[in-house]
């Protein structure tokens, strides 16, 4: 690199460009003004930069399709990063608006970060320049009526969402599993060919007596694509599913259990189950079920009313309170006899609760499977099994590491504490050396006397002697703190607090347990096989 060169370079400015295209600028696309399309965005900023030779272009973002808000934007976010790696210096944006419409962003980034990060912000149909000091307050004005303008688009947005679905419209981008949105029209739902017989064969087994584990399992031993990867092999690019490798992404209980109970497939549509907070609280709420906006046989069935209708018993029925009271009892619809497959029967005494194999009533002792099994034995095994797993299951390193750091903090504090006291008094000691030597000077010299010497050098010692006490005791803290230090003592004792359930119930049972399966008694060991099904591996 020449001379010429080199200063070229330092006063050259790195330009990085923003783009974005977002909801309410498409509805304006379609008339003829595309004064906001990405293409127009690029043109006007590439001409800005030709015609200022200082700026060189580095780098471009584009995000399209996405709100101003403080929805996930992956290109301005990586243009946050390169900012504050200083990749560029100056950020160009058709207006502050395509930055942000949001006020606490624009405060955020152009009035603040920016400025530490020495960055120049410039919007150019707005004039917004942070290089122009007198420029900050109409850049205030213009994002506070930028962000007016979001929320009026916002309600409006979900005022025409409400009547769509009132309409009995299809409003989601993306379909549910089983099938896809008609491409004539992106409001009605059509049959997906592939992904319909997978929904088909779903409540096919569940009927055949195949628990949510199973089922699962049987899909993915058949390597069938579960709804989201699916979804990703049609193209619909989704972030949580393209960062994670492929083979982890199967079907889980969750996904059988939503795809058993969906009236979707029965052709009805059940809309707006959820709202947000608010244009720029993004937090998803639930709303009240009489709020769900419903509508029948909008789309082509899937599964029939009867098959729906039996599968929806079934699930109660595997689940069934076991009392006229309606307490689901512990273990209800989770014990089965591992002869005959029966559930096993709960079953009082006046001392004990027992489970029985529900094939053997009274005369007619149909299963091998006989005696029963005491309740509280039962759960007394389960709890020591699911304490097993949790205490592998236990994200024990995160848990270890931060408790260690906590403790290390509060150390490392003291120890430091006590470094710069030794420090201070070893100062203070070689300052005291430097005296002793004026004063021996002093002394050479005939400025003080022999006697008052010898005083002084007393004094000296007496302090240095003292001085030197608090050294040896300081140098004892330390180690002592050294040591507590590395110890993790606490950390064990933490970690055994959370991680033991002392007591089961059924949200833990059924959180951990698909099924349980008690065997016959064995004549000769007198033992018998409990076989725990978890909902997972
Ligand atoms: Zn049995």
């Amino acid at each position: 690199m020449n001379e010429m060169e080199s200063v070229r370079e330092k006063i050259l400015l790195k330009v990085g460009i923003y783009l974005r295209l977002s909801n309410e600028d498409k509805d304006k696309l379609n008339k003829d003004d595309d004064s906001e399309s990405i293409k127009n965005q690029r043109n006007m900023l590439l001409d800005y930069i030709e015609k200022n030779p200082q700026f060189v272009l580095v780098d471009e973002y584009c995000d399209e399709d996405l709100s101003g808000a403080g929805t996930y934007r992956p290109e301005f976010e990586r243009l946050i990063r390169d900012c504050e790696d200083r990749k560029i210096d100056v950020v160009l944006c058709k207006s502050q608006s395509r930055f942000s419409r949001d006020m606490e962003v624009v405060e955020k980034y152009i009035n603040n970060k920016f400025k530490e990060w020495n960055i120049r912000f410039i919007g150019l149909s707005d004039n917004a320049d942070t290089e122009n000091n007198g420029n900050k307050k109409s850049r205030q004005i213009n994002g506070l009526v930028n962000e007016w303008y979001l929320e009026d688009v916002s309600e409006n947005i979900r005022s025409a969402f409400n009547s769509k679905m009132k309409q009995g419209e299809f409003i989601s981008p993306f379909a549910s599993y089983g099938y896809e949105v008609s491409k004539i029209d992106n409001n009605k739902l059509v049959v997906d060919p592939v992904a319909s017989e997978v929904v088909k064969e779903i409540y096919d087994l569940y009927l055949k007596g195949f628990g949510f584990t199973r089922i699962a399992q049987y899909l993915n031993d058949k390597s069938i694509a579960c709804p989201s990867l699916y979804k990703y092999q049609k193209g619909i690019k989704l972030n949580v599913i393209s960062c994670r490798p492929r083979e982890e992404i199967k079907w889980n209980t969750n996904a059988i259990k939503t795809i058993l109970t969906n009236e979707l497939y029965l052709g009805h549509l059940i809309q707006g189950k959820r709202t947000t907070v608010s244009y720029k609280n993004h937090k998803v709420i639930n709303k009240p079920k009489d709020k769900w906006i419903r509508r029948e046989n909008t789309h082509e069935a899937i599964i029939d009313e009867e098959t729906f209708a039996k599968v929806q018993v079934a699930l109660k029925e595997r689940t069934k309170p076991m009392k006229a009271n309606g307490i689901v009892h512990n273990f209800s619809g989770k014990v089965f006899c591992k002869e005959c497959t029966h559930y096993m029967r709960k079953k009082n005494s006046a001392k004990h609760e027992y489970l029985v194999c529900s094939n053997n009533r009274d005369g007619y002792k149909d299963c091998v499977n006989k005696e029963s099994i005491r309740y509280d034995a039962l759960e007394k095994l389960l709890l020591e099994h699911i304490n097993e797993k949790i205490k592998k299951f236990y994200d024990l390193s995160i848990l270890e590491a931060e408790s260690i750091k906590k403790d290390k903090n509060k150390y490392t504090k003291k120890i430091n504490l006590l470094m710069k006291q030794k420090n201070d008094i070893i100062n203070q000691m070689s300052k005291t050396k430097n005296y002793l030597k004026n004063l021996y000077e002093d002394k050479v010299n005939e400025l003080i006397t022999a006697e008052q010497f010898k005083e002084l050098i007393s004094d000296y010692n007496a302090e240095e002697e003292k001085l030197k006490d608090r050294l040896k005791s300081i140098d004892n803290e330390i180690n002592y703190y050294t040591l507590k230090e590395s110890s993790n003592k606490n950390t064990k004792e933490l970690f055994n607090k959370y991680q033991r359930l002392e007591k089961l119930n059924r949200v833990i049972i059924d959180e951990f347990v698909d099924r349980i399966y008690i065997g016959k008694i064995n004549e000769e060991t007198n033992t018998r096989d409990v076989e725990i099904k978890w909902n997972f591996d």
